[in-house]
């Protein structure tokens, strides 16, 4: 397992305009650096207290993402850093989001976490209740937040057909967002959608950032 050429391999297979976000958790501080000395610059991690501890250990111009469930609580050990946060699933963390990123004295980006599959999952907005809460108008008010597009993440099953329908989806609720309250907004502009092993179907879905880890850094031991 080279995690060089593995990630070489993936980054070979992105169009211009899709960034790479590779999974590093569960991952020592070590493969991350193989990564970083092949060129690698964005790093996605699932858990606040592990993200902390591998920004500390890790060289400054890494750009972390949190990507995992976040809970309030642990907003505050990222928020100083922390450069995107895909998954935004309720209100309450994103204003949590917003008193933190004041605190630190910066804006966060961040993605509204969309629930696109079958499976039921207790993370994510449903198409509905995100379309709710932009309707709210209640984030216009969050002065330390930026929303940057939305995530999701597809069933895990191996009928691509289902896959795609599912990112197709997530990418026409991106167009109707957009549209109705980010038009003058370039910053809204992210569709984070893909991991191992869909990614392809996500990037020919519009998706603008994939979130690959074990086909960079191997099965992890969880
Ligand atoms: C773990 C994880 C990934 C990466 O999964 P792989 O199958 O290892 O590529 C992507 N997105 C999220 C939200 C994850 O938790």
């Amino acid at each position: 397992m080279d995690i060089a050429s593995n990630l070489k391999q993936v980054l070979a297979e992105l169009p211009e305009g899709v960034r790479l976000v590779a999974v590093s958790k569960f991952h020592p501080a070590e493969a991350i650096l193989e990564a970083y000395r092949a060129g690698q610059r964005i790093f996605g991690e699932s858990k606040a207290q592990e993200l902390q501890t591998k920004h500390e250990a890790l060289p400054g111009d890494i750009e972390w993402h949190f990507i995992g469930h976040l809970q309030t609580n642990k907003v505050k050990y990222i928020a100083p850093y922390v450069a995107l946060i895909h998954s935004i699933d309720s209100p309450h963390l994103l204003a949590e989001v917003d008193r933190q990123a004041a605190k630190a004295g910066r804006t966060v980006d961040c993605l509204l976490q969309v629930h696109i599959a079958r499976e039921e999952t207790k993370f994510g907005f449903s198409p509905d209740e995100c379309r709710q809460y932009l309707a709210s108008g209640e984030w216009q008010a969050l002065q330390h937040v930026r929303l940057c597009g939305l995530m999701g993440m597809a069933t895990n099953t191996d009928d691509m057909q289902q896959v795609r329908r599912e990112f197709d989806g997530l990418a026409a609720l991106f167009r109707e967002v957009k549209a109705a309250w980010f038009p003058q907004a370039p910053w809204f502009k992210e569709l984070s959608m893909g991991m191992s092993h869909d990614y392809h179907e996500a990037i020919a879905a519009g998706s603008t950032l994939v979130r690959v880890g074990s086909h960079i850094f191997g099965e992890r031991n969880y």
